[in-house]
């Protein structure tokens, strides 16, 4: 059975491992090296990013997890994940570690400058319908490179202010990321997306080019 780990630095480790389990693989929390090594895939929940890079290095995964991500593990970064995933980061701590798996410079708490959350419905590319996405001072995607596929954008509506059109899902490779908590919704899509990918199956939606 295919095995997902859940970063359990910090964050909301509990609520990914739930979605996991549903989609049918086998979920299993991550903090230590053997646990990583033991796993087909990582998620990197919602949290802290600051908090989980400073645990990274307290608990001497974040070296390991760099070799992983550079050997091609598949991952997935709800929020702060995504914020740890991004090769670069506006407005984080001086001292925050990236994992550069996404080739995106995100900022951190980027919608928190007008409000601290944020929902709406977006069109998730490669999804019938749109996804309920809850923001919790969320980062979005700043710039994001040629490699990089852009999965989801903040539509234009009423309060949307600064963050309309702003990108909040993207996929590079075996890596994807969402600035939204698809954990908190029960809507298990983008979840089961990715364990389709780790399977290795043909995802919907990846398409030519
Ligand atoms: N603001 C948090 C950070 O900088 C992210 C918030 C979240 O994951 N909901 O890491």
């Amino acid at each position: 059975m295919t095995t997902v780990g859940v970063l359990a630095l910090q964050g909301d480790v509990r609520e990914h491992l739930a979605v996991l389990t549903g989609c049918g693989v086998r979920a299993v929390a991550v903090r230590r090296k053997s646990e990583l090594d033991a796993v087909d895939a990582l998620v990197l929940p919602g949290g802290e990013s600051t908090t989980m890079s400073r645990l990274l290095e307290t608990f001497e995964l974040l070296e390991p997890l760099r070799a992983r991500l550079a050997g091609g593990m598949p991952a997935y970064g709800s929020c702060a994940g995504m914020i740890l995933l991004a090769k670069d980061v506006l407005d984080g701590r001086p001292d925050q570690q990236q994992l550069g798996a996404l080739d995106i410079v995100v900022r951190r708490n980027a919608f928190g400058r007008q409000v601290d959350s944020f929902e709406t419905d977006l069109p998730f590319t490669g999804l019938d319908d749109p996804v309920h996405a809850v923001f919790i001072r969320a980062p979005w995607v700043e710039s994001a490179g040629g490699g990089v596929r852009v999965l989801a954008t903040v539509p234009r509506q009423p309060g949307a202010g600064a963050a309309e059109g702003r990108i909040v899902a993207v996929r590079q490779g075996m890596v994807l990321a969402t600035a939204f908590h698809p954990e908190l919704t029960g809507d298990g899509r983008v979840h089961r997306l990715f364990c389709d990918l780790v399977r290795g199956a043909e995802p919907p939606y990846r398409v030519a080019g």
